[in-house]
């Protein structure tokens, strides 16, 4: 099998000259670096990160990007520098590599775990969404080879992509990634109910073909009407989401009635309705199914016009009529602000998306629950509701949380935020009371470091403590948090009571 770069870069809109040519140097590179490795299915590794890049760019993401995607398992797998990355791509690109690499280091530890990876997730996310970007299209090829794998890893796999990686694809509003995602993991991980709802499904899906018919005929008659300039295709329910639906619901097959919906995109928002009404007269719809998003978008900012009709051959069929751009919104969410040349920083993306999240975190078909949700969004919500003034807000979020909160790691991985100038004092009691109690010292990023250290965003904190080990008064001026102080004084108010 031969790979080709044009495959690549056929998928790319905009891309300069000099963008195609990194691309095609990338693309030889990584080629190179992963020549003598294989895939467990026995294809060459670089068909993995091939097939990264080529997800990336269907993504609508620009050079930088792929390119990241091509270089994604360069640093981790075949022992390049970041710093040889960084020589011949530039500093942005290896910024983005090391953090997809950084991730990957990242060990899913079962479903207690859960807000830990989390939080990672949402750590890189915070310095730059690509990075995150990267990682689901790298989980999504993986995904996707996951056949070739031992049961064990099949499952671990497959449970952190379901629980982990397929709701933050579902958050930055990518349904194209979450959906698939989704559907492949379901399998391995819930293997009896999969069977039950392939057989239960394979009794009523429709057949490709009834759905094509359909399709001509609505084709037909908005043609008679003069629309022609618009376009059709459809989807089936996935499978998982299906499962969940009917779990949730306490619903059977029979009264769920978007198990297929056809889509009908149009230029204008007026032309929505005016295809609605078309439809309408050509097909009997249901009653009290007719929904319309675009005058009331859902909460999670969706907009579309949304009925169902009786076919004529016996199905009912949900038709979704709205504009190329609102289908671009719903597929690719996230990814549709920040494509290739959106000129923003990372800074205003993540402020963009932080605010999707918060007007979005009242959907209830959003899987992270409150309590999983990291501290310092759950902050953010509460900042929110006490402001008022949307622009307050805005400036607020950027200054009070990105400018000022730091994300430190313990040598296990796990992540603790902390307000910047906090100290390994600070850290060891975020972590535990016990921890800062017994103190003795402690390693940062395994160089050991005085107490009073100023920590800072992505460092790796050690703490040492001994039994007998106790905190003094002076540590209350090494610290930067209320936590740490309170426990400081209440262990030093005590230690007075039992001298006294
Ligand atoms: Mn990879």
């Amino acid at each position: 099998m031969t790979y080709r770069v044009e495959e690549i870069l056929r998928l790319i809109d905009h891309s300069t000259k000099e963008e195609d040519e990194q691309i095609r140097a990338a693309f030889l590179f990584a080629e190179n670096a992963h020549k003598d490795q294989k895939r467990n299915s026995g294809e060459p590794y670089f068909s993995h990160v091939f097939e990264t890049a080529k997800i990336l760019a269907e993504l609508g993401m620009g050079a930088s990007t792929v390119i990241a995607g091509l270089l994604h398992d360069a640093v981790e797998d075949v022992n390049v520098s970041i710093d040889e990355i960084k020589e011949k791509f530039g500093n942005e690109i290896a910024f983005i590599v090391d953090g997809v690499t950084k991730l990957g280091q990242v060990r899913y530890r079962g479903a207690d775990k859960h807000n830990e990876s989390l939080r990672k997730l949402f750590v890189a996310t915070s310095e730059d969404m690509r990075v995150l970007l990267v990682k689901l299209a790298d989980r999504l090829h993986n995904m996707r080879t996951l056949k070739h794998v031992s049961l064990e890893k099949q499952k671990r796999i497959a449970t952190e992509t379901l629980e982990i990686y397929a709701p933050v694809a579902y958050r930055l509003g990518i349904r194209k990634l979450s959906r698939e995602l989704e559907d492949l993991s379901f399998p391995y991980v819930y293997p009896e109910e999969y069977a039950v709802m392939k057989k239960e499904l394979s009794e009523k899906r429709f057949s490709t073909e009834g759905l094509e018919k359909f399709l001509k005929s609505i084709k037909k008659a908005l043609a008679r009407e003069g629309l022609t300039h618009i376009k059709t295709d459809f989807r089936v329910k996935g499978t998982y989401s299906l499962y969940k639906k009917i779990a949730a619901k306490d619903k059977n097959l029979e009264n769920i009635y978007d198990l297929a919906a056809v889509r009908i995109l149009v230029d204008k928002p007026e032309e929505c309705y005016h295809v609605l009404g078309i439809v309408h007269k050509e097909w009997r719809p249901l009653p009290r199914r007719i929904k319309d998003y675009i005058a009331f978008p859902k909460p999670n900012g969706y907009r579309a016009l949304h009925t169902t009709v009786f076919t004529g051959e016996g199905d009912v069929v949900e038709v979704q009529i709205k504009t190329y751009a609102m289908h671009r919104h719903a597929e690719y969410g996230f990814a549709s602000h920040i494509s290739y040349k959106g000129g923003k920083s990372a800074d205003a993306q993540t402020l963009e998306w932080v605010q999707s999240l918060l007007t979005s975190r009242k959907d209830s078909n959003v899987p992270l629950k409150s309590t999983d949700t990291p501290t310092w969004i759950r902050e953010l919500v509460e900042y929110h509701n006490d402001t008022e003034d949307n622009e307050i807000f805005k400036k607020g979020l950027q200054k009070d949380f990105f400018n000022v909160r730091i994300f430190v790691f313990s040598p296990k991985g796990d992540v603790v935020d902390l307000p910047i100038t906090s100290t390994p004092l600070d850290f060891a009691y975020a972590i535990h009371s016990d921890i800062g109690n017994h103190m003795t010292g402690a390693k940062v990023n395994g160089k050991l470091a005085s107490l009073d250290t100023k920590l800072k965003n992505g460092d790796i904190v050690e703490i040492m403590t001994r039994q007998n080990a106790a905190p003094s008064r002076k540590w209350l001026e090494y610290t930067r948090t209320s936590t740490a102080r309170r426990h400081i004084l209440r262990f030093l108010a005590k230690q007075k009571k039992s001298r006294q």
